[in-house]
Parts: structure tokens; C-alpha cells; sequence
């Protein structure tokens, strides 16, 4: 059996009884188990609810009942994503044992639609970091070139699917962690507006900038993805109201007299070879009917900086529950409680979750408080204003994801700073809480996937889908 790369292919499959729900499950775990020592995308496989979900599927369909719009379709899912009884380890050696009693809403809603999920993948650890460098249980590869990085912090989940052992995954985002590794592994991967996607059952990493999102190769698979995540949850009360549109319906084709955005802050600093394939993108873009016009987001230059004093200070009080006592295994070797605490945590954290432990506790400690933390809230209120400006006059705007394609393996991991400076063009889109996403535009010389970067208007997914989805049919034919 081929493996199908899309729900539409899957579809097809299923109605013409080419393979059942089950065959395939059980081709795409033993093809995900024997192709995963090559890039270590997962960290868990979970057979028996792969094909407990997959029966479902043939039952219905045996049946003559709908099996859901994602029926049968293999996803993979971030390891910071909780599913009951299948260990969540978050890729940290405090959570290496952790069964979650219930699952994240997200989870239970692609179950819902038919989606089998095959198992779970590896990440930075929290979450932390822009190249799975981070994660306990060793690094991923790139399956596009294997001595690279995927991105981070989702890189497992991007290389699944662009290894082709899973259709469709789910990541989370809260500087870039979708986007990045999207755009280094050839994949699309969306970030939802802020509130669209129930956070239950993600595990916190800052939680004003935390998005769950979708990742698979067709812009049009992402789009169903989230049509069935997305939507209000009693249990996220930071889960948005907002009706839920029908985005697949609005994938027409048809962006003539579209406004597009570039903006010029996006394209200082940025590899020429990048450049070059963005500057393509927007040419097709023209050709396909758009209105291509420049624009400023000024303060740009202060969106590292801002990001990293928020999310870190949001770290550094979320991480406060595994301590041995909420949380994770205990360390044995002390006998006082502030020793069990102290000897747990260090024993268990890595280095970069200790950094930013330390850097956010500084940031809101009494006295600095209004010198870092505050004023970076007002940083990010100033960043969010750019884009709301820039709404004004055009409907979406496009630009490179990273300034660069994936990097080696150990390139950047001694120097936290240039590691920080992989998510300059991505971190303004979560600091405003748009829409946005990357869809493959190409590959560099050296065979390197380069993401294109859309964003677009709070809860305008449909604009954004509908934009990246004409891009991707005019640049595949
Ligand atoms: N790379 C960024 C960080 O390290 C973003 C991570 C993310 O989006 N989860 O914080």
C-alpha cells in the first residue's frame, strides 16, 4: 500500500475499500516505528488507541453512518498535549513516567472526527526552544537533510509529517514553535488566532502567547484540522466565542484583489537565498491577482527582547508545579523539604528551562518588575498596534518565517541568544495574537525548505487559508 499524504486520498481509500481504517493504522505504525530511528519524531507509539480509533472508523462506515471529516486520517501529537493513559513526557526527564488522566480538548475532538492518533511526538523540553535541541530524550533530525535541526520546539511533529508517517499533527506555538519548524521541514503549519483553540490539556508554558495548532503537507488539511479543534470550551475560559466558519468552503482560489502587506522590517537581516524565495512568492502572488504594497511594523526591533522578558516570566510561574510534590518523581537523596525541592528541579530541568526559571523570576521580582516585565507589556501592546494599523489597508500580510533555513545540529546550542534571534519574524504575530502560518515556498541551492509566513486579522483564519491555499495550487502546477 502507498501511503496516502492527504484526508482526501484517505477518503477515497476507504470508500473504495482500497484499505480499511485498521489496514491502515497498522501500515502507518509499523512504517512510523521502522523510518523513526532516523529523526527520533517520536517519543511514544500508541497502538492500541491507533486502533481502537481506526475500528470506529470502519464500524461507522460498515455501518453507513458519517465516520467524521478526518476519518481514519494518522495524526501525530505533541508531547506537551495530555492524552489520557499514553505518557506525556513534555520531552523533560521530570515528566519521563507522567500518565495524564484525561486528555486536552483538542485531543478529544480529532478522536471525535475520526482521526487516529498514532502516537506522540518529540519537542523541546516545555516547549522551550527553536531546534528540539532542548528535548531530554535526544534531538530530532530534519528528514529533509539529517545533520539539521527540524526547528523547534514542535520539530517532531513537522517531521512527521514531512517523513510521511503521519498525515496530520498537532503542535503548539508560543513564539514560533509551529511556523518554524513548518518552514524547515517543507510542511504547512498554522497558528490560530489567540482563544481560537481550547488550551485544556496543554500543558502551560506562557499562557497569554500559548496556541495549540494544526501541521500537514496540503494548506486544505490544515484548514479541516482546525475547523474541528477550534471553538469555544467551557474548560479553556480563555477559549474564544466566536462561531467557527467553515474555512474548506472558502478555498475557492480566488484572491484577485487581495491587499497584500510586505513588511520592510521583515527582510533586514534575512539569508539572501531566503530572500530570494520570498521575493518569488510575492511575484506569485501579483500573478495570481494580488495587490502587493509596502508597509512598516516599527516596532519589530523590540519583539525578541519583549517576548522573552513575558514568556519567561510566565515560565518561571508555571514550571513552579513540578517540584517533586505536585508533580514528577521525587529526588530520594534529601530528607529537608526545601533539599527535596531544590535536589528534584535541578535534577530535573534542563538548561535552558533553568535559564528562563531564573531569567523570569528576575524579570518579576519586586523592583524590577516595572522595568522589565511591565514594560515589555507595553512593548507588546505597541507591536500588536503595528498590525492593527497595518489591517487598516491591507487584508493579509506575507513575509519570510525565519531568516534563515534549519541550521545544524549543535550550531547554536551554546549560544542562547542567536537561537533566540530564529523567532525575530515570528514572535510579533503571537505577542499581537493574529492568525498566522507558513506554507512551503521552495527549497534553497542546498535543498533546504523555506517557509512563506501569512498573517492575517484576529479570526480571519478564513483569509489567511484562502490566501496560502491559492499560493500552494498556482505554485504546484
Ligand atoms: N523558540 C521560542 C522559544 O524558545 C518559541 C517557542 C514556542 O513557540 N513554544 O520560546
Amino acid at each position: 500500500m502507498n501511503m496516502p499524504h492527504t484526508i482526501d486520498s484517505i477518503r477515497a481509500g476507504l470508500e473504495t475499500k482500497q484499505f480499511s481504517a485498521e489496514e491502515l493504522a497498522r501500515q502507518t505504525l509499523g512504517f512510523a516505528e521502522a523510518e523513526n530511528p532516523k529523526t527520533n519524531a517520536y517519543l511514544t507509539f500508541c497502538p492500541e488507541r491507533a486502533l481502537a480509533a481506526a475500528r470506529r472508523v470502519d464500524e461507522k462506515l460498515a455501518a453507513g453512518e458519517d465516520p467524521g471529516p478526518l476519518a481514519g486520517a494518522p495524526i501525530a501529537i505533541k508531547d506537551v498535549i495530555l492524552t489520557r493513559g499514553v505518557r506525556t513526557t513534555c520531552a523533560s526527564r521530570l515528566l519521563a513516567n507522567y500518565i495524564p488522566p484525561y486528555d486536552a480538548t483538542a485531543v478529544t475532538r480529532l478522536e471525535q472526527a475520526g482521526g487516529v492518533i498514532i502516537g506522540k511526538t518529540n519537542c523541546d523540553e516545555f516547549a522551550m526552544g527553536s531546534s528540539t535541541e532542548n528535548s531530554a530524550f535526544g534531538p530530532v533530525r530534519n528528514p529533509a537533510a539529517l545533520d539539521r535541526v527540524p526547528g523547534g520546539s514542535s520539530g517532531g511533529s513537522a517531521a512527521a509529517v514531512a517523513q510521511d508517517t503521519a498525515v496530520l499533527a498537532l503542535g503548539s506555538d508560543t513564539g514560533g514553535s509551529i511556523r518554524q519548524p513548518a518552514s524547515f521541514c517543507g510542511v504547512t503549519g498554522v497558528t490560530p488566532t489567540y482563544g481560537r483553540v481550547s488550551r485544556y490539556g496543554l500543558t502551560a508554558f506562557a499562557s497569554s502567547l500559548d496556541h495549540i495548532g494544526p501541521f500537514s503537507r496540503a494548506v486544505r488539511d490544515s484548514a479541516r484540522l482546525l475547523q474541528v479543534i477550534a471553538g469555544r470550551d467551557e474548560m479553556d475560559s480563555t477559549s474564544a466565542f466566536a462561531p467557527v466558519p467553515d474555512y474548506v468552503a472558502a478555498l475557492d482560489g480566488n484572491v484577485r484583489g487581495m491587499k497584500i502587506g510586505i513588511p520592510k522590517e521583515f527582510f533586514e537581516g534575512l539569508a539572501s537565498d531566503v530572500g530570494d524565495l520570498i521575493l518569488a512568492a510575492v511575484d506569485q502572488l501579483k500573478k495570481i491577482g494580488c495587490e502587493v504594497r509596502d508597509i512598516g511594523l516599527p516596532h519589530t526591533p523590540y519583539a525578541v527582547a519583549s517576548y522573552y522578558v513575558i514568556a519567561t516570566a510566565e515560565a518561571s510561574s508555571n514550571l513552579a508545579r513540578y517540584d517533586g510534590v505536585r508533580y514528577t518523581a521525587r529526588a530520594s537523596s534529601e530528607t529537608t523539604l526545601s533539599g527535596m525541592y531544590r535536589v528534584t528541579r535541578d535534577e530535573g530541568f534542563g538548561a535552558e528551562c533553568k535559564r528562563r526559571i531564573m531569567l523570569g523570576t528576575y524579570v518579576l521580582s519586586h523592583g524590577y518588575y516595572d522595568a522589565y516585565y511591565l514594560k515589555a507589556q507595553k512593548a507588546r501592546t505597541l507591536v500588536a498596534r503595528d498590525y492593527a494599523r497595518a489591517f487598516e489597508d491591507v487584508d493579509a500580510i506575507v513575509g519570510p518565517v525565519s531568516p534563515f533555513p534549519a541550521f545544524k545540529l549543535g550550531e547554536k546550542l551554546d549560544d542562547p541568544v542567536a537561537m533566540y534571534l530564529s523567532d525575530i519574524y515570528t514572535i510579533t504575530g503571537d505577542l499581537a495574537g493574529i492568525p498566522c502560518m507558513s506554507v512551503p515556498c521552495g527549497k534553497t541551492a542546498q535543498g533546504l525548505p523555506v517557509g512563506l509566513q501569512i498573517l492575517a486579522r484576529h479570526f480571519d483564519e478564513t483569509g489567511m487559508f484562502r490566501l496560502a491555499d491559492a499560493y500552494q495550487r498556482a505554485s504546484s502546477t
